[in-house]
């Protein structure tokens, strides 16, 4: 069992690596805040002490010869692409000397736009005092005083409204930042996107780049023809753009009702080789499922205790996750 694990392979999950010094005051999901800056230098030191740090492009290789991966393989992924990935993470990945997968939303990359559900919960926590009306949510209260009463009410919608099919909830989130007068194009420091330039400086340095859709939409609930545009379109992108192809995509979201067969049918013939769902898992080699790896997602609140056991251990890790996958 134990030498068995050690074969798995372990892909981290992040979203933002960020020093918040007044979480409560924090008008964002604070869940897609993986770790801090200090936090994140103790977790890649430990991945470079006792694993292997590695690419998609290391398995991808691996695969195709038939040869081993290295013992104790890790492979560190990113999700959506927030700019505080290159300005304090990536740093700190190359001076440790661990390769990480950006999975990024062309669309956001290209316009600089924030994130659409970053945003509404931004909208909850920053919309004048009064009455909360969202119809296709069935929600009508008054809003909370407080910015951390505001960002748990929002963070209960955003599970109801994930369950909306894509374009409603595109709707939704449209009309609510239309009525607070909070337009998605003002943008947020907190909540910014990378840049090509960014993207081109971290993949000549080693670290590999991912699609997550263009417009980081539950692609399962997306019509066909829309779905497919978003996956190949990101594909097509990120190739024209960047130095290296793609191979890997993250389903944005990542549960479950996030992808299906016919997504990764699609993805397939776009000419991506694995694809990463945001499920608790590790992966046996060689994959009977390249198309849904699993991953284990790194939370704020997961000490370096925590963090050490999940690696180890993974298998104790593997909750159905109450998260949102994002
Ligand atoms: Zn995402």
């Amino acid at each position: 069992m134990r030498s068995m694990l050690k074969r798995d392979l372990r892909i981290l999950a992040y979203h933002q690596v960020l020093s918040i010094a007044e979480p409560d005051a924090f008008a964002f999901d604070l869940e897609l805040i993986s770790a801090s800056e200090a936090r994140f230098r103790k977790q890649m030191t430990l991945l470079r002490e006792r694993y292997n740090p590695i690419r998609f492009g290391d398995v991808i290789r691996a695969l195709e010869s038939g040869t081993a991966l290295p013992p104790r393989p890790v492979i560190v992924t990113f999700d959506d692409g927030y700019d505080d990935n290159y300005r304090v993470a990536f740093p700190i990945l190359r001076e440790l000397g661990v390769p990480a997968t950006f999975f990024v939303s062309t669309g956001h990359v290209q316009s600089g736009l924030p994130y659409a559900y970053d945003w509404f919960v931004h909208v909850i926590c920053r919309s004048a005092p009064g009455q909360l009306r969202i119809a296709a949510l069935g929600v009508d209260c008054a809003l909370p005083a407080t910015i951390a009463q505001r960002r748990e009410l929002a963070m209960d919608l955003l599970d109801r409204l994930k369950s909306l099919d894509a374009q409603a909830q595109q709707a939704v989130i449209a009309t609510l930042e239309q009525e607070a007068d909070l337009p998605r194009t003002r943008g947020h420091a907190d909540c910014k996107p990378m840049n090509w330039d960014q993207l081109r400086e971290m993949q000549a340095a080693g670290m590999e780049i991912g699609s997550h859709g263009v417009w980081h939409r539950m692609l399962a609930k997306l019509p066909p023809s829309e779905m497919h545009q978003e996956v190949h379109q990101s594909k097509q992108m990120l190739d024209g753009e960047l130095a290296l192809p793609v191979t890997t995509i993250s389903y944005p979201v990542g549960g479950l009702d996030a992808y299906n067969e016919a997504v990764i049918e699609s993805a397939k013939a776009a000419g991506y080789t694995l694809g990463c769902s945001y499920i608790c898992g590790t992966n046996s080699l060689p994959f009977s499922a390249a198309f849904q790896l699993r991953r284990l997602p790194v939370e704020r609140h997961m000490d370096e205790a925590w963090f050490e056991a999940m690696l180890a251990l993974p298998e104790a890790f593997t909750y159905p996750s109450r998260h949102r996958a994002d």
